[in-house]
């Protein structure tokens, strides 16, 4: 059996905001990759690999995931945290590629083999006005999605005047009150100029208090979304009992979970129809597989988290699993540049609003080591720093993100 003989970050992409975890092994060639990036807090996930789990884990066996995982887990006592949980992904995503190169399958088949033809995702189309999300659908729906985001004005869109507070950094006033009626609005026009032929979602991203957020889902009801995404912030979650009693909108929730206590009580009391954690930050296709399995009892379908920030090993981590599971509802999508599909050989391809695996074992995907430093690099001597965009009320408090 190969025993791992070291763990490295690869940090790429501009402001090296991209983590690739690389598990070698003993055996000639043999070596997995994983997704364990974070572009607010890269360098505290890099510590954890580096000085908590490298130390650990050489020496150990690469087949025995399942006890890696849980002995990562306990590592450290207190568990269940955003970077301790990012740390574990890339680790536990690498094992899987090894275990997936070492059968000569990919690692779909390991999960328990194909369950549906394509995986679909949701396309993200935003506007500043109704005119220009409609271009915005007309361009996704022309390259064949049938799931389309649709957003006024970015997250949580739709609600936002012009800034003035003089006090607090700038940043964009958002009226609550605007925003529920606004988006509304905007799936009316859609609805008469699409029909039912398309599939809305819509991501509020917390921006509302719970009053809010329940006169918007009322609201949305007549327009039949394929789901509703973060109506309510991930503190304010037993509030979902109160939005099921008055609308029959499905709700998505997860983005922010990491601990199974967060979504487990509105699972197993059926509140939300979809969970959208990130697959590189509650655990890894180890815990994914686990979520998913619960999930199916209780008849709630996957949705796992994309965007832009993510790297395309979490992508083909998520579409494993997407692959396998039988209760998947819809992958977000991503998309990447010439460079960065070249420094990722076998990345994941999107076509007629599918994503498409290489066919490849294990992930599917290498990484060019040379290739990726290309892709980007840190001023030096300037230490990195993203914070989250923040945007406030009209009164200068801050909207939870
Ligand atoms: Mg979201």
């Amino acid at each position: 059996m190969a025993k791992i003989t070291n763990i490295r970050c690869i940090r790429t992409r501009h402001n090296r905001s991209w983590t690739i975890v690389k598990v070698e092994t003993d055996q000639d060639g043999l070596y997995g990759i994983g997704s364990a990036s974070d572009i607010y807090q890269p360098s505290a996930v890099e510590k954890i690999i580096e000085e908590l789990f490298t130390p650990l884990l050489i020496g150990r066996d690469v087949s025995q995931i399942e006890d890696i995982w849980q002995t990562m887990y306990t590592s450290s006592y207190w568990r269940n945290g955003a970077t301790l949980h990012t740390a574990i992904s890339g680790i536990d995503m690498a094992l899987w590629d090894i275990k997936g190169k070492e059968a000569g399958m990919p690692v779909y088949q390991l999960l328990g083999g194909q369950a549906r033809s394509e995986v679909k995702v949701y396309a993200h189309a935003d506007g500043k006005s109704y005119e220009q999300l409609e271009e915005e659908v007309e361009r996704y729906r022309e390259a064949g999605y049938s799931y389309i985001r649709c957003q006024l004005g970015g997250y949580g869109g739709g609600g936002f005047t012009q800034g003035t507070q003089s006090v607090f950094p700038p940043a964009a006033s958002f009226d609550e009150d605007v925003y529920v009626q606004a988006i509304p609005q905007m799936f009316e026009k859609l609805r008469v100029k699409y029909g039912m032929d398309l599939k809305f979602t819509h991501d509020v991203h917390e921006h509302l208090n719970p009053a809010s957020a329940i006169i918007l889902a009322k609201r949305l009801d007549p327009y039949q979304l394929y789901f509703l995404e973060d109506l309510l912030q991930v503190e304010h979650t037993a509030w979902y009992e109160r939005v099921r009693t008055v609308s029959v909108t499905p709700q998505a929730v997860g983005e922010l979970f990491i601990h199974p206590q967060e979504w487990l009580p509105l699972v197993q009391n059926r509140l939300i129809d979809f969970v959208r954690m990130r697959v590189s930050k509650v655990g890894g296709i180890t815990a994914c597989r686990k979520i998913a399995a619960v999930c199916e009892a209780f008849g709630v379908r996957t949705a796992w988290q994309e965007g832009g920030e993510n790297d395309p090993v979490n992508q083909v981590a998520a579409a494993h699993l997407d692959m396998a599971i039988w209760n998947f509802g819809i992958q977000e999508s991503n998309h990447f540049n010439e460079a960065e599909r070249e420094a990722f050989p076998g990345m994941a391809t999107i076509r007629g609003g599918a994503l498409h695996l290489s066919g490849l074992p294990g992930l599917g995907i290498d990484i060019d080591e040379e290739k990726a430093v290309l892709l980007g690099a840190p001023a030096e001597g300037k230490p990195y720093h993203n914070p989250y965009r923040l945007d406030r009320r009209l009164d200068g408090t801050l909207v939870r993100p």
